[in-house]
């Protein structure tokens, strides 16, 4: 979209409740921890099963904030919950909808730090990308949320929570005695904002292992993709732990030019990456891998680039998804030309692969993917350091 498309922008304040700090969020606790914590609180041990499925689908499933609420539960428990937990979102300070109605929150979590989480309405799903960190320690020098320094790994319920508070702008929580809604507004989940999720994996996993619990929030594993630069050493973990769908952020086809655009390249290099890669599905028992691939002028944009891709990821079952490059303040790079794109995605298909070129969404609102970061976030790296980073200026 060009920055003359018509900007429809809702900037509102929806103000929330902080976390009061005495007391346990329920927001964010596993089945193992909820049983746990209702246990100290003193749930007697013969009704332990019956309280917790109870109060998980409270919760979870039907999006409840108030234990008065709770009409399944003695008035007695409810006060003894309501006097030891909370349950608690992280804070929606602002929501920008785009032109293409693509909406982009900014959330409050505590510490005062900030993340921001896109839902993108599509004609056949509704995906909401999440974000797993504030900041992000690596230094991919195509990527916004690479030149915000870290400030801390987000918890289980600010991953978890996004959801939820996707679901309360939405309104699509289920109403309590109604049928199962089937066509969701928010049907998939994609760990695509800012963050490396598996640089923050315990969080991560039971977070995404909440959301997919049948009797929560309930979202198939299929529905749910984990994005990573290349953390070689978890990519089996997630097969295991979470089994959701993998994507990698592979952008180029030779180490030189990788260890440029993801300098994570240097430590698991193209060859142990795509080793990794490629036990992936059996471990996972999940079918494609979706590779991305930011389109970058002159960089990694060309015929022979197309033509190793495909000789690389021989055997992977793969999906590759082309990204034109979204452009960011600063930014040491320019999209390549459609044309270009074009061709590129070509030489993929001709080869029997999927090569979707990815619509850029929310560019006005810069919620495009890349785009992301806390205007309010004051740990920056200065350009040249993400240079120097990126080994781009010798
Ligand atoms: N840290 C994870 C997930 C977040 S980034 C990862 O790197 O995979 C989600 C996707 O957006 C990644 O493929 C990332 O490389 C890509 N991306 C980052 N900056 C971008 C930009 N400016 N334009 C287009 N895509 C970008
Ligand atoms: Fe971090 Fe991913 Fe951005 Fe790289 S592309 S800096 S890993 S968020």
């Amino acid at each position: 979209m060009s920055s003359s498309a018509p900007i429809t922008q809702d900037v509102m304040t929806i103000p929330r409740k902080l976390p009061d700090s005495d007391k346990t969020n329920l927001v964010g606790l596993t089945r193992d921890g909820m049983r746990t914590a209702l246990l100290e609180a003193g749930t007697p041990e013969k009704q332990i099963k019956m309280r917790l499925n109870q109060v998980w689908q409270w919760v979870y499933h039907w999006g409840v904030r108030d234990f008065a609420q709770m009409t399944n539960l003695s008035k007695d428990y409810r006060a003894l919950l309501a006097d030891r937990f909370e349950i608690s979102l992280p804070e929606v300070v602002s929501r920008q909808v785009s032109a293409d109605g693509t909406r982009k929150y900014l959330v409050r979590i505590a510490g005062g730090h900030e993340v921001e989480v896109v839902y993108i309405p599509e004609t056949d799903r509704g995906t909401l990308c999440i974000s797993s960190q504030v900041g992000c320690t690596l230094t991919c020098s195509f990527c916004h949320t690479g030149t915000q320094k870290l400030v801390r790994n987000l918890t289980a319920g600010e991953i978890v929570g996004q959801i939820m508070l996707a679901r309360d702008d939405l309104d699509e929580w289920p109403t309590p005695g109604a049928p199962k809604d089937e066509t969701r507004l928010l049907s998939n989940i994609v760990l695509m904002g800012m963050g490396e999720p598996l640089y923050n994996f315990d969080n991560v996993r039971d977070a995404m292992n909440i959301a997919m619990d049948g009797e929560g929030i309930a979202l198939s594993r299929r529905r749910i993709t984990l994005s990573t630069s290349g953390v070689v050493p978890e990519i089996a973990r997630c097969a295991e732990e979470i089994g959701c769908l993998m994507a990698v952020s592979f952008h180029a086809t030779t180490d030189a030019v990788r260890d440029k655009l993801v300098p994570i390249n240097k430590r698991w290099n193209i060859e142990s990456l795509l080793d990794a890669l490629r036990a992936y599905p059996r471990l996972s028992n999940s079918e494609r891998i979706t590779f991305e691939y930011v389109m970058l002028k002159d960089v990694n944009d060309s015929d022979a680039d197309a033509r190793r891709l495909v000789k690389l990821i021989q055997g992977i079952p793969a999906k590759i998804n082309l990204i034109p490059f979204n452009e960011w303040p600063g930014a040491p790079y320019e999209r390549s030309d459609w044309s270009r794109i074009e061709a590129f995605a070509d030489i993929v298909h001709k080869a029997g692969y999927a090569s979707p070129i990815r619509t850029p969404r929310g560019e006005d609102i810069m919620a495009a993917c890349g785009q992301l970061k806390s205007a309010t976030e004051r740990a920056r790296k200065s350009r040249r350091a993400i240079e120097a980073e990126a080994g781009l200026s010798s």
